[in-house]
Order: structure tokens, then sequence, then C-alpha cells
């Protein structure tokens, strides 16, 4: 799978370098491009913002250096075009699983008071929100969504891991414990010592009800609809 991100930042995404997505892009299993916008723009002091038209707080990116860098990556293969925004439809794992089915996507990353309307219009299928609440840019954003569908490409992650976890099945994933057994005065379940798997899976699968009743309530209901 291939991600390109547009960005006037790529400086920010030297964390996707690191620890397991790092290794996913070094072994070959991802590709991620990271496109700095600006190496686009035709102004000759490489201005890619302006003030917004209709007057108001802020500055616009301008449509030109977005719209030449989105035709300049865009190969064949992508199947989705998609700028982060809070305007967008809310980013979950029934989006992370959607995404990861269709090969190539490309991430658009917003600053300042986002971008010109004309080049959503024009060149972008899809707006996604990271949640309810506004960040300087679209780039953490982005590697959000990156590290979150980068998971599920072959080979990334143990397969087992993926089916356990939150939401998988709807619900919150049971509580972990590693060694020691005991640590500043509470211990390690004793179920989980037995050895009795049926034992374990009944434990793991209450806990995860429990928690999930407590802190999601809503993931159930939606389970019932
Ligand atoms: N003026 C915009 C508004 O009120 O909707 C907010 C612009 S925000 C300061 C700058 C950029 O950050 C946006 O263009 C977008 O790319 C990104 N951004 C901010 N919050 C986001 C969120 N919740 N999800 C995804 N992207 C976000």
């Amino acid at each position: 799978m291939k991600i390109s991100i547009l960005t006037l930042f790529p400086e920010m995404f030297s964390p996707l370098k690191t620890s397991i997505i790092g290794r996913a892009v070094d072994s070959g299993k991802l590709q991620i491009q990271i496109v700095d916008i600006r190496d686009y723009t035709l102004d000759k002091h490489k201005k890619c913002d302006d003030t917004p038209f209709g007057g108001g707080a802020g500055m616009v990116m301008m449509a030109q250096p977005i719209a030449d860098a989105i035709k300049a990556v865009d190969g064949e293969h992508t199947a989705k075009r998609i700028y982060l925004s809070p305007k967008g439809r809310t980013f979950n794992q029934s989006v992370v699983t959607e995404y990861s089915k269709l090969g190539d996507i490309l991430l658009l990353c917003g600053h300042y008071e986002g971008v010109d309307q004309r080049v959503l219009d024009l060149y972008i299928d899809e707006e996604l929100s990271l949640g309810d609440f506004v960040l300087t840019g679209g780039e953490i954003p982005a590697m959000a969504v990156v590290d979150a569908v980068a998971r599920y490409v072959d080979g990334v992650i143990n397969g087992d891991s993926l089916s356990q976890e939150s939401f998988a099945s709807g619900t919150l994933e049971y509580p972990h414990y590693t060694r020691p057994q005991e640590f500043e005065g509470l211990k390690v379940p004793q179920v989980l010592l037995s050895g009795n798997h049926a034992k374990i899976d009944e434990w793991r699968a209450q806990k995860s009800l429990e928690i999930t009743k407590k802190n999601r309530p809503d993931l159930l209901a939606k389970e019932d609809e």
C-alpha cells in the first residue's frame, strides 16, 4: 500500500520513521510519500497561502500549489483523496478497515484557516476528521490515519493481535498484565496464572464487557440496533 501525504510541513513526519511503521516502510510492506506542497507553488517567493476573500482572521492555503501537487503525485492506483478536516466524517475503526482495503490513498493536510474550497470541490473525494476539536494542522491527524491503517497492511502486525483488540468485535479489550506478579501491592488476577485457557477466555470476555459498559456503553447499544 502507498500513502501519499501532501503538507506544508514535511519535517513533522519524522515519527513515521520509527517503531512498527518505520519497520513496515523499511521492509517495503508500506510506502509513505511525503510531498512538500511548497515545491509546487508558482509564486516566486514560494508563497502558498493568502488572506481570505470576504475578510476575517487567518490565512487560507492557495488552490494552485495544492492542485499541482495532487496532479504530480496522484498515480493511477490512488483510490481515494482525503482532506483532513474538522468538518469531515469522524475517523474510527470502520474507516480504518475501509481504507486498508483501498490500495493507495492520498492525504491532504491543511494548515492556518484551511484550504481554498475549490481544491476540495475539484480534487478531494472525502473530508475526514480526527474528532470534534480543532488542531493547528492536518499533519497529526494524517499520522494517526497512517498508523491505524498501516496496522492492517499484510504482515505489519500479527493477525491475532488485530482480531482480539478493542473495536474488533464491537467491544473494548480486556486488561493486560505482565511480570512481576505483584506490583505495589496489586496482584495479577489468579485466573491468568492458572493455565486454564477456557477460564482465561471467559474472564477476558467478562472484563471486556464490563469495561465497555463502563467506558463506552454506546458501543453495546450499537450492537443491539
Ligand atoms: N478553520 C477551520 C474550521 O474552523 O473548521 C479549522 C482549520 S485548522 C486550524 C487547520 C487545519 O488543521 C485544517 O485545515 C485541517 O487540515 C486540520 N485539522 C484541524 N482539526 C482537525 C481535525 N479535528 N481533524 C482533522 N484535521 C484537522
